[in-house]
């Protein structure tokens, strides 16, 4: 790893401190996994941590080791500022932008905090005073062992905290098999069974937790699914009245947008999902092969990621969002036949 980042966070780690822990806005499992991971080794190392989350995540992650503790902004605005105001580290795991956690940024652009990035997203922000960015990397869990190993801490991690990072290495990799994965990746998960993360529970938990309505709501995204074969694209919309008739619930849609991508020849998956609470559409894209997804979700959606997985929002009705992706894939219809 960044030796660097490293010899930085030594020191700031030798005596009992005030940390906290933020995940991105809609955590998912490596952002959770891996602030659960950090926090129990922190705390075994005898630091006071607190993970503050700008919202609240998914049920299916909610049997996390320490979950119960996490602190929700959304929920409780004044705890989760004060813990940042009286913090002396911050740690941002699982993303490279402040604007990534919503209104919580606002008390974070104000912490008098030394900030620690880990993170594998392309185009780091410069915030933070230790940085840790490694595009190359399968997850931020991932990144989270190599540094608690580089500190010499790996006989503090538990089993509690092993299954976290082994969490959020599962559920970024997409059960070991995006291209990402490693064989350094498979050594840092055999290493997590070894110290007790039960493997095979574990998955269980995140993906054979079903209530019937998402599996319905997923019959109806699939029945949405539109297939553009001149653009090697597929594309799946919800609108606001189909979520409520399946009574969604956070996290609900999470990995609908990879039956996309299970099309023979689609090499680009996209989902629209509209939001009116917060009056958007949220975007999800994914691509195989050398497509950029984090390209066109930044040109196009106000969003990021990396090369084959990425989102953004857009503020348009979910019918001129998908009119205008339809424009936008004309623009990019050479690289799509070539991919
Ligand atoms: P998902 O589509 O599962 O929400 O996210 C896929 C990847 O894109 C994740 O790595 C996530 O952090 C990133 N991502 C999702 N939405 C946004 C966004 O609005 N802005 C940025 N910069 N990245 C996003
Ligand atoms: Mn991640």
């Amino acid at each position: 790893m960044n030796t660097a980042a490293i010899q930085a966070l030594r020191p700031l780690l030798s005596t009992s401190r005030k940390i906290v822990l933020v995940p991105h806005k809609n955590p998912d499992g490596d952002a959770i996994g891996s602030c659960l991971g950090l926090y129990h080794y922190l705390r075994a190392l005898g630091h006071q941590a607190t993970v503050v989350a700008p919202n609240d995540f998914p049920q299916f992650l909610k049997w996390m080791p320490g979950a119960e503790a996490v602190l929700v902004y959304e929920k409780d605005p004044r705890a989760g500022k004060a813990a940042i105001a009286d913090a002396e580290l911050v740690f941002t795991l699982d993303f490279n932008a402040l604007d990534r956690c919503g209104d919580l940024q606002v008390p974070l652009q104000k912490a008098s905090a030394t900030f620690i990035m880990i993170d594998h997203h392309q185009s780091p922000d410069n915030y933070a005073q230790v940085q840790y960015s490694d595009v190359q990397m399968s997850s931020t869990c991932e990144m989270v062992y190599n540094t608690i190993e580089a500190l010499g801490g790996l006989d503090l991690l538990d089993a509690g905290a092993a299954s976290c990072l082994y969490a959020g290495m599962l559920t970024d990799t997409g059960s070991f098999k995006f291209p990402g994965t490693t064989p350094r990746t498979m050594r840092v998960a055999a290493d997590l069974m070894e110290r007790g993360a039960p493997h095979s529970e574990i998955h269980r938990n995140i993906y054979d937790t079903n209530r019937p309505q998402r599996l319905q709501l997923l019959g109806r995204a699939l029945s949405n699914l539109v297939i553009l074969p001149e653009y090697r694209t597929a594309y799946i919309t919800l609108s606001q009245e189909e979520l409520d008739a399946h009574g969604f619930q956070k996290g609900d849609t999470e990995g609908f947008v990879n039956y996309g991508l299970s099309v023979d020849g689609v090499v680009l998956a996209a989902i629209f999902i509209e939001n009116r609470d917060e009056k958007i559409v949220k975007i999800s894209l994914r691509s195989q092969g050398d497509f950029s997804v984090n390209d066109m979700a930044r040109k196009h959606f106000n969003g990021g990621g990396h090369i084959n997985a990425a989102g953004g929002r857009s503020e348009e009705s979910l019918k001129d969002t998908t009119e205008r992706f339809e424009r936008i894939l004309a623009t990019y219809k050479n690289e799509l036949q070539a991919s």
